[in-house]
């Protein structure tokens, strides 16, 4: 029985969606690597449980970190690795759909059908993430209407224009919400000679992080090393010294919304005046990301539900409904 699959490989977390099932893997897109032979070892959290418990030379890094497929080898053996979770072999006969960046080049989109191929798919396709998101959203993508996906994600912030089910504008930057855990990192490191790790700033970042001035606001109590005397400490960090610090990266990430919007034929840009934009990603959960969004562009702007799984769930209900979405797939499959 052929199980069919689609996979959001995202910088952050990778998903994936089984057809008639739903979403059967969401976790952070990390891989093991032996440091000697360069390995790949394990995905998500089997690679998290290595570590503290096998050899030092075992590290965990993040492969798609700044966006791009890189390295052909590890993006082989990741997707294998997946495959093996999913429980697909070369004899399943799966059919699977992979969502990738819309700004992949033509080398690397090859590169993600040959690894699926050799990984044992019978027939890869791929989709571009906004237009994955856009179905995800159920946005009208086949009306003559204009329709814009924000995507902020880890590494990358994304933004199409849509419409007749083609993409009408496309910007994006390599700048994500990864961005704003190190610039929050940089800040402790500067104003208070304390070093904290990745994952406390994610932490601040997500309890008192903003783009914009909300209602409730907190301060938060922070523990770290002294970066002069090596002893822990602990700081008061306030909401409003965070929205500072964390200023530059927002900015980066709202010009390619700005841009966009430029981009977009008159009549289009009526459209999205009128409907507003669709906001996905795990980075458009920060406090008051939306309303600063919405200042900034004057465009009305629409959070979806469950804003980590929207493409995903788009992709999934391409495989659902197959036969009648495939012309929104990317290039041809190849078997
Ligand atoms: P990608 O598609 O690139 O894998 P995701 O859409 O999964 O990225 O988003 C992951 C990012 O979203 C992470 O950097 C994470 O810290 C951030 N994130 C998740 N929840 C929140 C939140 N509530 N507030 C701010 N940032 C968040
Ligand atoms: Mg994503």
């Amino acid at each position: 029985m052929a199980r069919d699959l689609a996979i959001d490989l995202g910088t952050a977390n990778t998903l994936v969606y089984a057809r008639g099932e739903g979403i059967i893997l969401n976790e952070p897109t990390v891989i093991a690597i032996n440091d000697r032979t360069k390995e790949v070892l394990a995905i998500g959290s089997d690679a998290w449980q290595m570590i503290g418990r096998t050899p030092a030379n075992i590290v965990l890094s993040r492969p798609l970190r700044g966006g791009a497929i890189t390295d052909f080898e590890t993006t082989e053996r990741m997707i294998r690795l997946l495959f093996q979770r999913a429980g697909i072999s070369r004899l399943s006969r799966s059919r699977v759909l992979i969502c990738v960046p819309s700004a992949i080049t033509h080398v690397e989109q090859r590169a993600v059908l040959e690894a699926a191929r050799r990984a044992g798919a019978s027939q890869t396709f791929l989709i571009e993430q906004p237009m994955a998101a856009a179905i995800g959203a159920s946005l009208p993508i086949h009306q003559p209407l204009g329709n814009m996906i924000v995507d902020v994600g880890g590494g990358t912030s994304e933004v199409a224009v849509l419409s007749l089910g083609g993409v009408v504008a496309l910007e994006a930057v390599r700048t994500g919400s990864f961005d704003i855990d190190a610039a929050i990192q940089a800040y402790v490191r500067r104003e208070y000679g304390m070093a904290i790790g990745e994952r406390t700033a994610e932490e601040i970042k997500i309890a008192i992080g903003s783009a914009y001035p909300t209602a409730d606001e907190y301060k938060a109590e922070v523990r770290g090393r002294d970066l002069m005397s090596g002893l822990a400490k602990v700081i008061v960090l306030t909401p409003e010294e965070i929205r500072d610090a964390i200023e530059e990266v927002i900015e980066k990430v709202l010009d390619p919304v700005i841009r966009a919007l430029a981009q977009t034929p008159p009549e289009l840009a009526q459209d999205l005046l009128s409907e507003g934009a669709h906001l996905v990603g795990g980075g458009s959960l920060l406090k008051g990301f939306s309303e600063r969004l919405g200042k900034e562009t004057g465009v009305p702007i629409h959070l979806d539900e469950a804003p980590l799984e929207t493409v995903v769930l788009g992709a999934g209900r391409c495989l659902e409904s197959f036969d009648r979405l495939k012309d929104m797939l990317m290039g041809r499959p190849r078997v």
